[in-house]
């Protein structure tokens, strides 16, 4: 493990969703999938959407809201609101964040960044694409 130089990982409404649902735990499955330190971070817009998202979301939003959780200020122009294009213009400006996601069309834009690096879960584990 490099200490040194950790993986940022910047999470999604839907993928802390399933993590909660599936019982992971997240900290111990990033280690695990990537084999590094591992900083998991959520941005303003990923929060707001959740609080957004009414009932459903609470449990998500209270885990990410948590102290091991690194809350990022959105440097991105006011104009992105949605949580999707969020993620993309920051795995597109700052590229050492992998980005967690569930979201198919989400995953197929951020592949079309050179050097992008994406998280998802399949049969209740998290894996690299
Ligand atoms: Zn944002």
């Amino acid at each position: 493990m490099d200490k040194n130089n950790p993986d940022y990982v910047l999470i999604d409404t839907n993928f802390i969703y399933f993590i909660l649902k599936n019982k992971i735990n997240l900290i111990e499955a990033l280690v695990q999938c990537l084999n590094t330190i591992t900083v998991p971070c959520v941005s303003e817009c990923v929060l707001l959407e959740l609080e957004k998202l009414g009932p459903k979301f609470k449990l998500a939003l209270r885990y990410l809201k948590n102290k091991e959780i690194i809350k990022l200020k959105c440097f991105h122009p006011n104009n992105i609101v949605y949580a999707d294009d969020c993620i993309f213009n920051t795995v597109s400006l700052y590229r050492y964040f992998i980005a967690a996601t569930c979201d198919i069309k989400l995953k197929k834009r951020i592949k079309q960044i050179p050097g992008s690096r994406i998280l998802s879960i399949r049969k209740n584990k998290i894996f690299l694409i």
